[in-house]
């Protein structure tokens, strides 16, 4: 797995062009891993990209971004739940509060140390309702208030705007105070949307943040496999568990170091693409835990050989385009990547 660190930061100034402004509005959220990539790499990137405020999930993925990041601003997305107050405190974390007994509990626990508040506009996952805040009121004073958008990946959907127009009305309750609504797609939505800060994920790892138009951002991963064998085959035999591919006419199959053990999603069964020797090539057969079979017959002979390499992901077959074959999505694709790839990370020039 090669992971670009200078696509990375690239899309971070991307991102961070989209906000007219100087400003450091981005808030990179590295949850996941780092979306599978490896969080403490890809932050320590960022890092030193100018970016001083991440947002991951857990309070222990925010621990371990501490130790590389002794002086950055994280955000711990799931809060802090009853018991966790004191550790997440002691490591100067912000917890992102979503209801009020989450505050009340901080607010005992850590005095005054500063947390995030997140307001529900209409995603009804996680924050503070309309009825909520009226209810409890917006003291204590929150660092930043925050929202989400259910669906910012389809522009004309009437539920962005209504989200919006929610988020500002409930901003009033906090005067002067940071907002943030969007996440990656958020962004692309338009300026009605940025408010102070950004939170992209996906779009820093090169997933599209509006699917349907042309990507702005740059490809982050290449995932490749080595052939460990090639074999002759011809009808009417079959590849793989289950017999579920037939050979229809004379050909070769390369077999890969990879499977559904490694994060390529099973689903791309008999579905799913390759690419050896340039050529786009099929998956043929069941996807095992750690080997998968490509009909490689188009390739020109030699260029598919014992040893050789096979691209899953890679600049002719991105993450967008895996996920469409395996109908899910970029984000899935990468977190699901496993442990087992070794690793190499291109530093940013
Ligand atoms: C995951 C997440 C993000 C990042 O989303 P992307 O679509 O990957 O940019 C931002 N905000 C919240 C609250 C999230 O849960």
């Amino acid at each position: 797995m090669e992971v670009d660190l200078g696509a990375v930061r690239k899309n971070a100034l991307a991102a961070q062009q989209c906000l007219h402004t100087d400003e450091p509005g981005i808030v990179a959220v590295v949850k996941a891993d780092g979306y599978g990539l490896g969080a403490v790499a890809v932050s320590a990137a960022l890092h030193e990209a100018g970016c001083t405020r991440f947002f991951v999930a857990y309070p222990d993925e925010a621990a371990r971004l501490r130790q590389i990041l002794p002086k950055a601003e994280i955000f711990v997305l799931h809060g802090a739940p009853p018991g966790y107050e004191a550790d997440l405190a002691a490591n100067r974390l912000i917890p992102v509060i979503s209801t009020p007994l989450q505050r009340e509990g901080w607010t005992r626990a850590a005095g005054g140390a500063p947390f995030a508040l997140q307001l529900d506009t209409g995603m009804n996952r996680l924050g503070f309702s309309a009825a909520e805040l009226a209810a409890h009121g917006p003291s204590p004073t929150p660092c930043l208030v925050m929202s989400h958008l259910a669906v910012p990946e389809e522009p004309a959907h009437p539920l962005n705007e209504s989200q919006r127009d929610g988020f500002s009305a409930m901003l009033r309750f906090f005067p002067g105070l940071p907002a943030s609504l969007s996440a990656s797609s958020g962004i692309f939505l338009g300026a009605g949307y940025l408010f102070d800060w950004v939170r992209p994920g996906a779009a820093l790892f090169g997933v599209n943040p509006q699917p349907g138009t042309p990507n702005p951002m740059s490809q982050v991963v290449r995932l490749q496999a080595k052939i460990l064998q090639v074999r002759d085959v011809d009808s009417p035999m079959t590849v793989g568990y289950g017999a579920t591919h037939r050979v229809a006419r004379r050909g070769r199959i390369a077999t890969i170091s990879a499977g559904y053990a490694d994060g390529v999603l099973r689903s791309l069964s008999n579905r799913g693409s390759a690419v050896v020797g340039g050529v786009r090539v099929p998956i043929v057969g069941r996807i095992s835990m750690d080997l998968i079979t490509l009909d490689v017959s188009d390739v020109p002979e030699g260029a598919a050989h014992e040893g050789g390499l096979a691209d899953l992901i890679g600049p002719d077959l991105v993450v967008d385009e895996v996920a469409r074959q395996a109908d899910t999505i970029g984000y899935e694709i990468l977190t699901s990547l496993g442990q087992r790839y070794a690793r190499r990370y291109l530093p940013a020039a």
